[in-house]
This record gives structure tokens, C-alpha cells and sequence, in this order.
């Protein structure tokens, strides 16, 4: 019997131990319980910059820099500076080039070929900085391409200036050149999206409004320049309005002459179509979310900042049922954001960096750029047959197609740069991009697979911060979203 008395004992003492811990438990504060040193930091950090926000609400804004400052620690100091060098312009300040640069001129006063392009193109090589070089070179390309050809091999006037405009991006001759001669090789496209990012990117500079111009221009030269092409292709009598993209198309497809159509009408036509195409296919798969609260909170941050942009589209905002960290967009200004990528931020200028980086990919056309390059090129190309059905569906998914590195950095540059004016802290991009950092560290999402390491960005993003001064220490919105969140 005594065994037995003392097990009756053992098991009131351990149900006694354990109601007692579990009310202990009770009574800790949740933090010690459950969360990890590094959850417990980004708590404690989220109430710094919610304490912040108050302030700033308030109008307080110098106490609500105080928190914010306290929230974030100053950007590690970059390890590496740019290699790119300053770019020069005199011939004085080439040194032993200037040598290469005479007998250039030279070649091209007295029209030898052999020693215009030659030397020319020695200078590109060992003083890339030097922008006249890049400039004569393209212009001397132009004027003789048969020359061009024979003594550059495999280089063109348009591959000329892209190296150097990627180098040299601020600079208008190099941009005005770029222009010019995408024009001239009648790529009116992209002459137009070259020529709106300077009016984008550089939207102080005091020729930003000309570049405007010849965007529109060009955009304009472009659409009569199909049209044109499809008139020489017997097809004119298909192009006079009529398109569209009816109930049920995205499962069947549309002509190719339809798209065509489509496209002509310009890119807030084209991607309102496109936008209603995959709204429709969206709720039929039941992942459109209509929630009016989630979506008047979209659309009031989308608000904010469209008059930074540039452009003046009808803009629309959708929300995704999508786990999926990922936002992806259609010409126009349509904006598609997954619930996934809302769920994963923290706040509100998280969120506005990355609309404001889909918004980007739009007013640059890079959504528009992609899809005409597939449908209209390939039927001028007459790759594809007039009448061939094109998958709606692998229109739809263009949206989300990857870009290249330099779209995407335009579209962080700008993304970055209208976070301030529209009143949120300067890197709510930034820190979602070291969201996304940490995650692709863990496990890959299909917006690692469309972009560039964020990693990387987060280190370009800081410098981009720094080195134009913009705000950090500015409203957050952390608990409107929290709000947000709670909801979705
Ligand atoms: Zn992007």
C-alpha cells in the first residue's frame, strides 16, 4: 500500500507543479515567453517609430525624429566607393589622352575613316569618361553605318550610348544623344522611355520639362509608326477601333490583329484592359479581395504619392488573395499588390516604397515596353500570323515578368524619391527590400525570382539616401497598418 500512497502523492505534487507554472506563465509578460531576442528587437523597435508617429502626428516633429532616430541606427558606412569616374568634358582635363582626342579630330576633319573611328574608339576604351568620345563616335556611326560596321565589328551607335548612358545617366547631352539616335534608327519606343526617365529620375534639372516633351513626342511617333507598319502589311482595315477584351477572353485568347488594335489605342487603353482582363480572371479564381477598408487604404497611400510621379494615368489599385510575397503591375498605372507582401510589412512607408516602386515600373513603361515587344514586334516581324490567337493568359502574366537590373533600379530610385514629398519616411523601400533580404535567406518567393538580389539594393538604396539627403526620420505608420493587418 505505501507504493501506492506515495505515487497518489507524487501525482497531487505534480499537478499541483504544473497548474502552478502554467499560472506563473500567466502572469510573465508575453515577450519573455515567447519571442526571440531578435522578434523582441523588432518589437521594441516598432514601438520606438509608433511612438514616433504620434508625435508626428501631432505636429511634433522634431521629439518624433528623436524616437525615429532612435529607432534606426545611421546606414553601415559603404566598404567600396564607385568606380565609375567623374565624367569630363574639356579636353584639358584628359591628360595622355588628349593626344587619341587630337588625332580623332583630325581623322574627322579631313573624313579617314580608319583614323576617326579608330581613335575614337580607343578613347571610349581607356577614358570612358570622356563623354565627347561617346558622343562623336555615336554621331559618326550614324552618319556612315557601313564604316561603322567595318571598323567597330560587332559594336552599334545604340549600343554605344547605352554603355555610356548607364555610366552617365544625369547627364542630358548623353541622354539627348541616346534619344536622337534611337529616333533615328526609327525606335521610337524606346526613344520615348529613354527620354521620360531623365524627366523622371532628374525632375530639377532645368531641361527635365524638354525631355517631358520629347517623350510624349516620341510615344506619339511610335503609335503612328505601327499603324503605319500595319498598313503596309494590308492589315489597315482591321485597325479602326472596335477592340477590346470581352467576358471570358483570358481562357480563349484574342487575335493577334485584336492586341494590335489594343495597343494603338495607347497605354492607359491597353492596360485598362489588360487591368479589367485579369480583374475578371482574379475573381473568378476567388482571390480578388474586395474588402473596402484593406483596398481605401491601398488606394489612399496610392493617392499620396501618384502627383510625384510624373505622370497623370488613371490610376487603379487591386488587391491579390496571394500569399505569395509579390506585387506586380499593368501599363497605366494599374497596381496589383498581394496580400502576402502586405502581411509581411511592418509599415505604412514600407508599404508606400514598395507602390511607389510598381508605380515606377509603370510611368517608365517598362510593363508596356515588354508587351509590345511581344505582341506587335513579333507580328511586324511576321513571326506570328495575323489571326493566331494569343494566349490572354501569357499577356497577363508579362505584368509580373521579370525586368532587367537597370529597370529596376530606376524603379527604386524613383520609388525612393517620392517617398518624402508624399510624407512618409525616405527608406520604407529600403527596409522592405531587407525584408525581402532576410526572406530569400530563408526560402525563395517568385519576386526573388523577377528581381535582383535585395541585398544588394538595400546597399544602393542606402547611398541613394544619403547621398541626396532625404529623410529617414519621418512618419512611419506603423500602427495604421498594424490596424491593417489585423484585418486581412
Ligand atoms: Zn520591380
Amino acid at each position: 500500500m505505501k507504493p501506492t500512497r506515495n505515487l497518489r502523492w507524487l501525482a497531487v505534487g505534480m499537478v499541483l507543479f504544473l497548474s502552478l507554472s502554467t499560472f506563473l506563465n500567466l502572469l510573465l509578460p508575453a515577450p519573455v515567453r515567447s519571442q526571440s531576442a531578435v522578434e523582441l528587437a523588432q518589437a521594441n523597435r516598432l514601438q520606438l517609430l509608433a511612438q514616433g508617429d504620434q508625435l508626428w502626428q501631432e505636429g511634433n516633429q522634431e521629439q518624433a525624429m528623436a524616437y525615429y532616430r532612435q529607432a534606426k541606427p545611421s546606414f553601415p558606412t559603404p566598404t567600396r566607393n564607385s568606380t565609375v569616374p567623374e565624367p569630363i568634358f574639356e579636353i584639358e582635363q584628359l591628360g595622355g589622352g588628349q593626344r587619341l582626342w587630337e588625332n580623332a579630330l583630325d581623322g574627322i576633319t579631313r573624313d579617314l575613316d580608319s583614323k576617326k573611328f579608330l581613335y575614337l574608339q580607343r578613347l571610349i576604351k581607356d577614358y570612358p569618361q570622356f563623354i565627347p568620345a561617346h558622343l562623336k563616335l555615336a554621331e559618326a556611326c550614324l552618319e556612315d553605318e557601313e564604316a561603322c560596321e567595318r571598323y567597330l565589328k560587332d559594336i552599334d551607335p545604340t549600343e554605344i550610348m547605352e554603355q555610356v548612358s548607364e555610366l552617365y545617366p544625369a547627364e542630358p547631352e548623353v541622354i539627348r544623344t541616346k534619344v536622337k539616335i534611337l529616333a533615328a534608327k526609327k525606335k521610337y519606343l524606346e526613344a520615348s522611355i529613354a527620354a521620360r526617365q531623365f524627366a523622371l529620375i532628374l525632375v530639377d534639372h532645368p531641361d527635365a520639362p524638354e525631355f517631358a516633351e520629347m517623350a510624349d513626342e516620341y510615344m506619339g511617333r511610335f503609335l503612328s509608326d505601327v499603324k503605319a507598319q500595319m498598313i503596309a502589311l494590308g492589315i489597315l482595315q482591321a485597325i479602326t477601333g472596335g477592340f477590346g477584351i470581352s467576358q471570358g477572353d483570358w481562357a480563349q485568347g484574342v487575335s493577334a490583329i485584336n492586341m494590335i488594335g489594343l495597343l494603338l489605342k495607347g497605354e492607359s487603353a491597353f492596360g485598362e484592359q489588360l487591368a479589367n482582363a485579369e480583374v475578371e480572371k482574379l475573381r473568378s479564381q476567388g482571390k480578388l479581395v474586395e474588402n473596402p477598408e484593406l483596398l481605401n487604404y491601398i488606394k489612399g497611400i496610392g493617392g499620396r504619392l501618384e502627383p510625384y510621379m510624373g505622370r497623370d494615368f488613371d490610376y487603379e489599385y487591386y488587391v491579390v488573395k496571394d500569399p505569395d510575397l509579390n506585387a506586380f503591375t499593368f501599363p497605366g498605372g494599374k497596381i496589383f499588390i498581394n496580400t502576402g507582401a502586405i502581411k509581411a510589412i511592418n509599415t505604412q512607408a514600407e508599404l508606400a516604397g514598395l507602390i511607389g516602386h510598381e508605380i515606377a515600373h509603370s510611368v517608365f513603361s517598362h510593363t508596356y515596353e515588354t508587351m509590345v515587344e511581344e505582341i506587335v514586334f513579333q507580328v511586324i516581324k511576321d513571326l506570328l500570323p495575323k489571326n493566331t490567337p494569343i494566349s490572354l493568359d501569357q499577356i497577363l502574366e508579362l505584368g509580373s515578368k521579370a525586368n532587367s537590373r537597370a529597370q529596376e533600379q530606376q524603379a527604386d530610385i524613383l520609388g525612393t524619391r517620392v517617398l518624402n514629398p508624399a510624407g512618409y519616411a525616405a527608406d520604407g523601400l529600403r527596409n522592405f527590400m531587407a525584408i525581402m533580404a532576410q526572406r530569400e535567406g530563408n526560402r525563395a518567393t517568385s519576386w526573388s525570382d523577377t528581381h535582383p538580389a535585395s541585398a544588394e539594393r538595400v546597399t544602393y538604396l542606402e547611398k541613394l539616401i544619403v547621398d541626396n539627403d532625404y529623410n529617414r526620420y519621418a512618419y512611419e505608420g506603423v500602427s495604421e497598418h498594424r490596424e491593417i493587418n489585423q484585418i486581412i
